[in-house]
């Protein structure tokens, strides 16, 4: 009897799961009947009926909801096994790959990366963020259909795996992966507050996948794509396709070349010098890297930073860049000229290390420099973001230890007043995007006077950045910033250059001054 019976109930729950209607049938929104149901029963069955009514309503109630949807794979992992190790999603994304192939149907893999629950668990503590991963788990199932299954895979990685069908092609993958990142999406009410996690998706196609092709390439591409959706923006969705596979192969290249470039020495400052407004005098340089490519020739950092980063080498390029701008800074000392600093830029991975205050104190006494000398250039993103921890920690320490810290691209990072108290700074370096047509423009002006404001307020000096007329330089001389750097004034170049630039920006000082004029 009991056999039949569950066979019965599976039946029933499978079909109102097919037809999405299990949350309708059984949820909430079924007490909204009741009162219909015992007036209907009472009217017709009398109170017998009324009774009976009173005890199958609860008892259906129980055993439909409380059933568990008729899949192996969720019963699993509802069982505790949210978690799967890399080796289990391989295994049972090339499971699901192989089902599908046999029934000659299709089926895909698609990732989930939460990305701000690394900050969130490093701010707000471990506990919150595993609520915050239990909660994703439980919607990701919730939209999926109940044949599908969805399991976490790393700390804030998830995964969802689609049972074989027919018309699993790119455009019914893009709406799903659509319709599953705003679900995901939803604001996230937890004890501690309401959490606004972005969602990258990056997913594979069995269809998209070559000929050949075998159950485990399904994940692993699922993955390039998921990488390739991380490196664009927050949010964004990326479909596997062989083209990826073209520009992923680039980037190895890149990466290895890049590498081997360091270690030859191709990697190398280039120097932009910031002038004090009101003496025209030089205040310091900006250290700004170059690749001096065999074949390419002069190469930008925004086209090699990021493979240095991925390369988990942006501590050897510190290191390079330090070097050279100390050992550039002491050959301008020698040629008896006066600059005054060498300002370096140091991304989140090095803020993080904490062993850089006593690599720097170590590098300072090797050339024999004051800290003074040395700038910190720190992204206002960086402490926008974390406030409190290592890098606040470092940050103060280097100032503590003499070194000028810049927080630079101000005024596009949203770092609280509160931030910029925790963290020692000296000066604001406003972002190019304030100082662009301030001659020109109202607005801009205003804007510009109130970033100067606050920074006068705050006690700290400013520096603006991206100055590439005489017009903005007179006018921020005018508005009371104390330095600038730009165009305008100077591009970047190599330390001989800088000596010779810097020896003739002192004659037209000196000239200016005999004529009684104030320096452009
Ligand atoms: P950043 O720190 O904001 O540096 C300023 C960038 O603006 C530099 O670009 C500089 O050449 C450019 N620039 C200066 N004046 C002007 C101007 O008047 N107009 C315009 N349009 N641009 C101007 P660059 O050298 O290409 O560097 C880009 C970014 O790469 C830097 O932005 C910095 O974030 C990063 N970077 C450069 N060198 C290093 C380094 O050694 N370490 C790290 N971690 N990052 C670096
Ligand atoms: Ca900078
Ligand atoms: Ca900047």
């Amino acid at each position: 009897m009991r056999r039949p019976l569950s066979q019965g109930l599976l039946a029933c729950r499978t079909l109102l799961a097919r037809l999405q209607l299990r949350r309708w049938t059984v949820g909430p929104h079924m007490l909204a009947f009741l009162p219909a149901l015992t007036l209907g029963g009472f009217w017709l069955g009398g109170e017998s009926m009324l009774l009976g009514l009173a005890l199958v309503i609860p008892l259906a109630y129980g055993l439909v909801l409380g059933a568990e949807p008729p899949v192996a794979g969720h019963a699993e992992q509802r069982a505790g096994q949210d978690l799967v190790s890399m080796a289990v999603a391989q295994d049972l994304a090339a499971q699901g790959f192989e089902r599908a192939r046999a029934a000659q149907m299709h089926t895909a893999c698609l990732l989930f990366e939460a990305e701000g629950l690394e900050t969130i668990s490093r701010r707000m503590g471990e506990g919150v963020a595993e609520t915050l991963r239990v909660l994703f788990l439980a919607r990701l199932r919730e939209l999926l259909r109940p044949e599908d299954s969805a399991m976490r895979i790393g700390d804030s990685r998830f995964m969802a795996l689609i049972a074989p069908g027919l018309r699993l092609d790119l455009e019914a993958l893009l709406a799903l992966a659509d319709r599953l990142q705003r679900g995901l999406e939803e604001p996230a009410a937890t004890d501690t507050g309401v959490h606004y996690l972005s969602v990258a998706v990056g997913f594979c196609g069995s269809a998209r996948l070559r000929p050949g092709a075998v159950g485990a390439d399904m994940l692993d591409c699922a993955q390039a794509a998921l990488r390739e959706a991380m490196d664009n923006a927050p949010s964004a969705i990326r479909a596997w396709s062989e083209g990826m596979r073209a520009e992923r192969r680039a980037r190895t290249v890149l990466l290895s070349e890049v590498e081997a470039a360091l270690a030859k020495g191709q990697i190398q400052p280039w120097y932009q010098p910031q002038l004090c407004t009101s003496t025209g005098e030089i205040s310091g340089v900006e250290a700004l890297v170059r690749w001096m490519h065999p074949q390419h020739g002069i190469v930008p950092p925004s086209r090699f930073l990021g493979a240095l980063h991925d390369a988990g080498r942006m501590d050897q390029l510190t290191e390079a860049v330090l070097h050279h701008g100390l050992s550039a800074l002491r050959g301008w000392d020698e040629q008896g000229l006066r600059i005054p600093r060498v300002s370096i830029n140091f991304s989140e991975v090095e803020l993080r290390n904490p062993r850089l205050v006593d690599r720097l104190k170590w590098d300072l006494d090797r050339y024999g420099m004051a800290a003074s000398r040395l700038g910190i250039e720190v992204l206002e993103t960086v402490i926008a973001e974390s406030p409190d921890g290592i890098i606040a920690r470092n940050v103060t320490a280097l100032a503590r230890l003499g070194c000028r810290v810049d927080l630079d691209d101000f005024g596009t990072g949203h770092a609280s007043i509160a931030a910029l108290r925790r963290v020692t700074v000296h000066r604001l370096k406003i972002d190019r995007s304030f100082v662009t047509r301030i001659d020109r423009s109202e607005d801009q002006r205003r804007m510009l006077a109130a970033v100067l404001g606050l920074a006068d307020r705050l006690g700290l000096e400013t520096v603006a950045e991206g100055v590439e007329s005489s017009g903005e330089h007179a006018l921020l001389a005018q508005l009371g910033c104390d330095h600038a750097q730009g165009f305008g004034i100077a591009r970047p170049m190599p330390a001989p250059q800088l000596a010779e630039w810097a020896r003739e920006h002192a004659q037209r000082i000196a000239a200016a001054q005999k004529l009684g004029r104030r320096p452009a």
